[in-house]
């Protein structure tokens, strides 16, 4: 069984006053039997240096260096200390006209700075209502995900777009048929497929993260509002 991560996407939250945060969970969770990551903005990365949690990115550029005028590289987040970097959200995907190839782009950018990429995947509300949402995965997982990917160097993240900010959750069921699909596709084409993590994210909160987290096949969360507050994402914590 993989180990595993409470992941929390701080999204474009957070100003120095909210650091109180991440040493409060620092503090609660010093002896963990699980990973507990928490991805702030940009600006907050390196004041977090010294924290006893993982601490990663949300974005990466593929290039090293260069001219990219507001871009950030996977090494400069490894510089200040990122050990994981969140790739290919739905966000950036919508946002920032993210391709499978961008995804997989950055992906061996992250690789290449050492840090291990989470790469996010899942289909919007007229893909699921379409009846084509293991084919949305199929086609993402298939072009998001380098050939180089290992249990060590990559995490998977389902998030249905439908279900992110917007307090609807997939049912048990639904859960269940895309992380048994996804853990498939990962022992068809990786040696060590078993071992990749995959977590689940959308609407994660203290009251459904048990029953999330009983599904097989999730070895974690991607948590974006209830990761903001220490309270709010140690109850999903202690429901790991
Ligand atoms: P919410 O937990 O706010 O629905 O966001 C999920 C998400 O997008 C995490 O990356």
């Amino acid at each position: 069984m993989p180990r595993k991560l409470a992941a929390g996407n701080w999204k474009m939250n957070g100003l120095r006053a909210n650091l109180a945060e991440i040493e409060t969970l620092a503090a609660r969770h010093a002896d963990a039997q699980i990973d507990i990551l928490i991805c702030p903005p940009a600006t907050l990365i390196a004041a977090c240096q010294d924290s006893l949690l993982d601490i990663g990115g949300q974005d990466c550029h593929a290039a090293t260096s260069g001219a990219h005028t507001g871009d950030i590289s996977a090494q400069m987040l490894a510089d200040v200390g990122a050990t994981y970097v969140i790739i290919g959200h739905s966000e950036r995907r919508a946002d920032h006209g993210e391709s499978n190839d961008v995804v997989a782009a950055k992906s061996q950018a992250a690789y290449a700075a050492g840090i291990t990429a989470i790469i996010c995947l899942g289909e919007t509300l007229a893909e699921r209502e379409n009846g084509t949402t293991l084919a949305v995965i199929d086609a993402q997982l298939a072009g998001s995900v380098p050939a180089t990917a290992t249990a060590q160097n990559t995490v998977i993240a389902y998030e249905p777009v439908w279900a992110i900010g917007t307090g609807k959750v997939p049912t048990r069921d639904q859960i269940a048929q895309v992380h048994a699909h996804i853990r498939a596709r990962l022992n068809a084409r990786f040696d060590d497929g078993a071992e990749m993590r995959i977590l689940y994210g959308g609407s994660v909160k203290g009251s459904n993260a048990a029953e999330i987290f009983g599904v097989p096949h999730v070895d974690g969360a991607l948590v974006g509002g209830a990761s903001l507050k220490a309270d709010d994402f140690s109850a999903i914590i202690a429901a790991l």
